[in-house]
């Protein structure tokens, strides 16, 4: 996920739009900023693209999914589900807000299982709240009936696959809201930065409202709008929104890079017996950020990551004992280890994380390998890589 690799001229002319005016705010001093609203033209364009009625930027992607879960009317004690394998901004962004997540298996496509989804749906369920992990996604329409079923809200994070689609559909676009981040390391970057897109008008007009303490956005004077209920400060800055519209332009040329070099890769590491890969559902392409393959055990997998990481070959992760991505790393939320007391709907309605049975995600995750995909790699360097990450496998198979 390379936005990093590729900051260049164009990003330091929009920044320098906005540092020669030095109005950094994404609202208001319409008179001084010589008609740059970055922020602004970065929504309406992410929109198009995205095939989206509405979005909205803010600071980062954890924001984003904040401001979501928010604009749904997503309160305390309403159950969200997630899955058990994602990013810890999953958890931190439901319990920001009260309500309580229920961490349910993921299957071989890397993401919630809509077996795991369906059994623990309770009258408290809201949400549910799919991640689509390493550039593919999960099984949207079978999510999407099961939503539709319980009457619950889809929230697709997309933070680690924009540009991927189901159904000829841009990955956000098919839930009823989808949630992007422009962090450092993500497809493209602001800096930091998020977005949330939807064609609901009520949620992007909550959203709008709930990013900016509430604020109506009727008028052109700040201190005299109105707010129909409060909100916090997501804001993001006109600064991290340049950065943004530069990359945006550039996301069309990532992908294509990123196709090409996982495709070398990926016809190398097919010619290993043994080797499986990550199930993309029917219907979805990948955006092809990282390659993500299955070995036949959990102790072979291990080897297998170690022999590739010897070998000299660098950014393969073996997510299994990730401290931020897979459960098995998270003693803080199995503890509930929270700075301040926690409200009383989260201490009586959250699993016992210590206790449950996520024996079916530790199967999948203890076998998962994901190569992270480059841009800045020439030819003869991915075929070099795919040759030693060949070799390194073979030698523990
Ligand atoms: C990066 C990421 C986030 C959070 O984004 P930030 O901008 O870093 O806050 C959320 N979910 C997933 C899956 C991510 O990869």
């Amino acid at each position: 996920m390379p936005g990093f690799e590729i900051f260049g001229a164009e990003e330091r002319k929009q920044v320098n739009d906005v540092l020669e005016t030095g109005v950094l705010m994404r609202y208001g001093f319409d008179g001084m900023r010589n008609n740059h609203w970055k922020a602004k033209e970065f929504e309406t364009a992410f929109a198009k693209r995205m095939d989206s009625e509405y979005c909205q930027l803010v600071s980062s992607g954890t924001a984003a999914l904040t401001v979501a879960l928010a604009s749904a009317e997503i309160g305390a004690g309403d159950e969200v589900i997630m899955p058990t394998f994602t990013f810890v901004a999953s958890f931190e962004s439901i319990l920001a807000l009260g309500a309580v997540p229920i961490l349910v298996d993921i299957d071989d496509t890397l993401t919630l299982d809509p077996k795991a989804v369906e059994a623990a749906i309770t009258p408290k369920t809201k949400c549910v709240m799919p991640v689509h992990m390493c550039g593919s996604m999960a099984d949207l329409k079978a999510l999407k009936t099961i939503c539709n079923k319980h009457n619950l809200i889809l929230l697709e994070d997309a933070c680690q696959a924009l540009g991927g689609t189901y159904e000829g559909k841009p990955l956000g676009s098919y839930g009823d809201l989808g949630c992007f981040s422009f962090d450092y390391v993500k497809t493209i970057t602001c800096g930091e930065g998020g977005a949330i897109i939807t064609n609901n008008k009520k949620y992007a007009q909550n959203a709008d409202h709930y990013q900016d303490h509430g604020h109506d956005h009727i008028g052109t004077d700040r201190g005299a709008e109105t707010h129909p209920f409060w909100g916090y400060n997501f804001r993001i800055s006109e600064l991290n929104a340049a950065v943004g519209l530069a990359q945006l332009d550039k996301l069309d040329g990532i992908l294509n890079i990123q196709k090409q070099n996982y495709t070398i890769l990926r016809e190398a590491l097919e010619t290993i017996e043994g080797i499986t890969f990550r199930r993309v559902p029917e219907g979805g392409v990948e955006n092809y950020s990282f390659l993500n393959f299955f070995l036949p055990t959990e102790e072979l997998t291990k080897k297998a990551h170690k022999a590739i990481s010897e070998s000299g070959v660098d950014a393969c992760f073996y997510w299994y004992t990730n401290n931020w991505h897979y459960i098995k790393g998270w003693e803080h939320l199995k503890n509930l280890k929270s700075l301040g007391n926690l409200s009383s709907e989260v201490k009586s309605q959250m699993q016992d994380l210590n206790n449950t049975d996520f024996s079916k995600s530790d199967a999948i995750m203890g076998r998962t390998i994901s190569s992270l995909i480059k841009i800045g790699w020439t030819e003869k360097q991915v075929r070099d890589r795919a040759e030693a990450m060949k070799k390194a496998i073979a030698s523990v198979l």
